[in-house]
């Protein structure tokens, strides 16, 4: 680990990610849109771990795009996260499912399926206890269907509106 030896290790180039935050799923999984703090936002919906682009294979302009979208929902997620007055504004935009960060989300989530099927992760409000799963789709309040029961990480599922393309953590 970096942070152990260097203080500055921050303010240094981020290093490519562990190979024990690769999936290694036997085969190769649903996707989730989903940003986890590396310039690749797609993870297996399986275990949970980054999935390589070059395993799904798709052209420049979408790997653009995505880094596009990647940067924009960090914006809003550090906002978030520094609390105060952004949170609550910051908030708004991710519970919207008109919003830009999530239109966009789901469109690329869309662009991505071309590809490998893949869902837009659910934004969740971490850390605040009153928060509860959707019990229906947050866009179209249609149903939503469980995959990967107990399958991911701590007995986790996913709770899917195919119509929709999001998952939510459940
Ligand atoms: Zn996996
Ligand atoms: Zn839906």
């Amino acid at each position: 680990m970096p942070e152990a030896s260097d203080p500055y290790w921050r303010l240094r180039p981020q290093p490519a990610t562990p190979s024990d935050d690769i999936c290694s799923c036997a085969s190769l999984t649903p996707l989730l849109l989903q940003p986890h703090l590396s310039p690749n936002p797609l993870s297996c919906a399986r275990c949970n771990l980054e999935v390589p682009p070059e395993r799904i294979g798709f052209d420049e302009g979408l790997a653009n795009a995505l880094a596009y979208w990647l940067k924009l929902y960090d914006s809003l997620y550090f906002l978030w996260l520094d609390s105060g007055e952004f949170e609550e504004w910051a908030a708004t935009h991710f519970r919207n499912p008109s919003s830009v960060v999530n239109s966009r989300g789901i469109e690329l989530a869309e662009k991505v399926s071309n590809h490998q099927r893949c869902y837009l992760s659910w934004f969740q409000e971490e850390g605040d206890d009153t928060w509860v799963p959707p019990t229906e789709c947050p866009r179209c309040s249609g149903p939503l269907h469980v995959r990967f029961e107990g399958e991911r990480p701590e007995g986790g599922s996913l709770a899917i509106c195919e119509a929709c393309s999001i998952a939510i953590l459940v």
